[in-house]
């Protein structure tokens, strides 16, 4: 277990929690900064490495913190160049994190949780059940302890767990990686996508400029049920509402991700259903191969199913994309995220 040496970290703190515990060690305020620039722009893992604190400070903090971190305990590859990394967690189980290079972007894909509580029948990680919260200093510490760190441009949270089941630690990981004083990147690289908790669907609307992903896979309450038992709390058809009362016409993006399920989501009842709920939304589809798992019975709509339900989606107007599936040959592919060894 790992939840003792958690205390400690300094990652994952804010600049106004750098600023107390520089406060109570009696350091000049000015510290704090020096030691954020330290953690999330120069990524060192040493509180001796942070050469512009004083001998004498850096062992003083040394005494009572670590940078903070975890290293991966293992990494795998894909042949199509995606990288799948296991990494460590407070909670005991390990979670997994996922690096998608292309020609002009590298996206991480990072988990919120290990596990998750959700459900959803076509998904991996539902079937690890509830394992515990990522905290913010788990959330960024997979951002640094990956090899390709430095050549990452974007940021999706789409990995084990349901990320607004976790908001307050997901918006603390956020602010860290759009503050001046962390990571300073725009808030436009950053997409959470969730299934869509109505209340903390609301509180991120309000709380964060970063980009919203909703898995809607189907635009009918009672047919959504059938695979996703948030439904029964949060119908769609309300977070939808809820998302409307939101302007995404400048920088602020809404997309919504659909799992093409042969049979079951893909007729043209389904993409008349989803240009009803989308109309007066200024917002884009992703179409999703689904990517089959033991015990299910439901298999990936064919090719030219999913062609033309995108035609169907793009007559009416609606921005719509077929998304690559990447990283299947090494499960790490959507939905395919799981990890039930404990440490
Ligand atoms: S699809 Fe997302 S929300 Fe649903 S069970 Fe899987 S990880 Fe959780």
């Amino acid at each position: 277990m790992y939840i003792c040496r958690m205390k400690n970290w300094l990652l994952g703190k804010s600049l106004e929690e750098l600023r107390e515990i520089v406060s109570q060690l009696s350091f000049p305020s000015y510290t704090a900064s020096q030691i954020a620039l330290w953690l999330y722009r120069k990524k060192v893992g040493e509180i001796s490495l942070m050469t512009s604190l004083s001998l004498s400070q850096r062992e003083e903090l040394s005494a009572r913190y670590i940078a903070g971190g975890f290293k991966p305990l293992e990494k795998i590859l894909s042949k199509d160049g995606t990288v799948k990394y296991l990494f460590p967690a407070g909670c005991g189980t390990p979670i997994e994190t996922v690096v998608i290079p292309d020609e002009e972007r590298s996206t991480i894909c990072v988990s919120s949780q290990a596990g998750c509580k959700m459900g959803c029948k076509f998904c991996m990680t539902a079937r690890m059940g509830f394992n515990g919260n990522l905290s913010a200093a788990e959330i960024i510490s997979q951002f640094l302890n990956i090899q390709e760190s430095d050549k990452i441009t974007n940021a999706v949270y789409m990995g084990m767990g349901e990320p607004l089941d976790n908001l307050e630690e997901v918006l603390k990981s956020m602010e860290i990686l759009t503050a001046d004083w962390g990571f300073g990147w725009s808030p436009k690289r950053v997409t959470l996508s969730t299934i869509g908790l109505y209340p903390a669907t609301k509180e991120f609307l309000e709380k964060s400029r970063c980009h919203l992903a909703i898995s809607m896979h189907n635009p009918f309450d009672q047919e959504r049920l059938e695979l996703m038992p948030v439904q029964k709390a949060w119908p769609i058809s309300q977070t939808l509402e809820l998302v409307k009362s939101y302007d995404f016409s400048g920088q602020r993006r809404i997309s919504f991700e659909y799992i093409m399920f042969d049979g079951w989501n893909d007729t043209k009842r389904h993409a008349d259903g989803i240009i009803r709920a989308l109309r007066r939304l200024e917002c884009r589809v992703n179409l999703i191969r689904f990517h089959e798992i033991p015990e299910f019975p439901l298999k990936t709509s064919p090719d030219g199913k999913i062609e033309l339900f995108k035609k169907r989606l793009t007559d009416a107007g609606i921005v719509t994309t077929i998304r690559a599936s990447r990283g299947e040959d090494i499960y790490a592919a959507c939905g395919m995220l799981s990890s039930n060894k404990k440490l």
